[in-house]
């Protein structure tokens, strides 16, 4: 049986970033044949819809677009559905997309929309690996399929 994984639906393809397109990863197909892909969407399963305007956390954690309205809970409760997908189906890890506000693990874009990278992880990757379920981003898928 594969085991579960946990990735960005925007990886596989699913037209649910936040410009209406994708972050198609081709690498993916080759997680398919070992994994059994789950994926989410936290911005989306949060209820925020698509296309939506562009966020960025803030320093203090929050997130707001632009025009400054804050969108955390939006935020927070996808993070949280994406937690209990990965806890109910047994995920020991997850293939999320890079730099972004939810997805996001290590770097992000700093909250001034000037595409400015400081240390840190979207929402959504946060909680999970504070759930001890270590997130990888798709520059790593490489290293990642070579070790499995
Ligand atoms: Fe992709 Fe994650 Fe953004 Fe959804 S929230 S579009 S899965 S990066």
């Amino acid at each position: 049986m594969k085991k579960p994984l946990l990735i960005s639906a925007c990886l596989t393809g699913a037209n649910c970033k936040y410009s209406g397109g994708n972050n198609y990863c081709p690498a993916v197909e080759r997680l398919r044949e070992q994994y059994e892909l789950l994926p989410v969407c936290p911005e989306s399963d949060g209820g925020l819809p698509t296309p939506r305007p562009p966020a960025e956390r803030r320093p203090d954690g929050r997130v707001a677009t632009r025009e400054g309205v804050d969108v955390t809970a939006e935020y927070r409760s996808g993070a949280e559905q994406a937690l209990k997908i990965a806890q109910a189906h047994g995920c020991t890890r997850a293939v999320l997309k890079e730099r972004s506000p939810s997805c996001g693990r290590g770097r992000i874009y700093d909250g001034t929309f000037s595409r400015t990278l400081i240390p840190g992880s979207g929402v959504a990757a946060q909680l999970l690996e504070e759930n001890r379920i270590p997130v990888y981003g798709e520059s790593q898928l490489e290293v990642l399929l070579d070790q499995m």
